[in-house]
């Protein structure tokens, strides 16, 4: 399998842009909520407030499907709003962008860093050789991870056929390292495989997708990482930058 196939073009293009943000070196602040700079704890439980991401904007589609056309940017806006929408009224619920704006990964990591009780999900779409489907979530965080599980979960059960799961990765790129908060990057299928980029391009699909996804984070609010299996092995890495090699 090559490279190309184990690093998704939409996640290298994140991780093209990657900098430093914030401070190094383990928090003292031990609860599953609030911020800490490595995540090494057990996942977030009775959070109030979700940040939910939508990746590209602006000057940046993202993926672009050959088979649809469609551009990742607007079908990840409008599946942000979906989650959104679905999760208001019991969540205080931010949206990082709500149009079509670019903004830059180091800042969406700043917004983020502001809202200490908070949990952050960027919504993607992926593209890599045809053949490949289903939706894929990453994280690197320990306390990301329970959330991971959850949110992957939910979209595979959303996604028709069984060879749709792609799973976790743990990597470590610029969205799920530097955030102080929880955060996943979910992508919600693969726009260059021809059956995916239908269901993506349809607004049903959409709102399936999104109403698992809000599901998975009720879910984790509701009993934090029980059933979510062994947490991963704690990594004391740096914060991601643009100058790193893939990993
Ligand atoms: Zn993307």
């Amino acid at each position: 399998m090559s490279l190309f196939v184990k690093i998704p073009l939409c996640v290298s293009a994140c991780a093209l842009f990657i900098s430093c943000a914030g401070p190094s070196g383990p928090s003292a602040t031990p609860s599953s909520v609030g911020r800490d700079v490595y995540g090494h704890r057990p996942g977030p439980k009775g959070f109030k407030t979700v940040i939910i991401d939508a990746g590209h904007g602006g000057k940046d589609p993202g993926a672009v499907s050959r088979h649809t056309h469609q551009r990742e940017k607007d079908l990840a806006l409008d599946t942000a709003k979906r989650i959104a929408g679905e999760l208001r009224g019991d969540f205080k619920v931010i949206l990082m962008r709500g149009d079509d704006t670019f903004i830059d990964l180091d800042e969406r990591v700043d917004r983020a860093n502001k809202h200490g009780g908070a949990i952050l999900v960027s919504m993607h779409y992926n593209s890599g050789p045809s053949p490949i489907r289903g939706p894929e979530t990453y994280y690197w965080r320990v306390d990301s991870h329970g959330l991971a599980v959850r949110c992957q979960q939910a979209m595979a059960q959303v996604s028709p056929v069984e060879v749709g799961n792609r799973g976790l990765v743990r990597r470590r790129i610029r969205l799920t390292r530097n955030p102080e908060i929880p955060c996943v990057l979910l992508e919600g299928g693969y726009l260059s495989n021809p059956a995916e980029a239908r269901l993506a391009g349809d607004a049903g699909y959409r709102q399936k997708l999104a109403n698992a996804i809000a599901g998975a984070i009720r879910t984790q609010a509701r009993i934090g990482d029980a059933g979510t299996g062994p947490l991963p092995r704690p990594i004391n890495a740096p914060p991601s930058r643009p100058t790193d090699a893939p990993e």
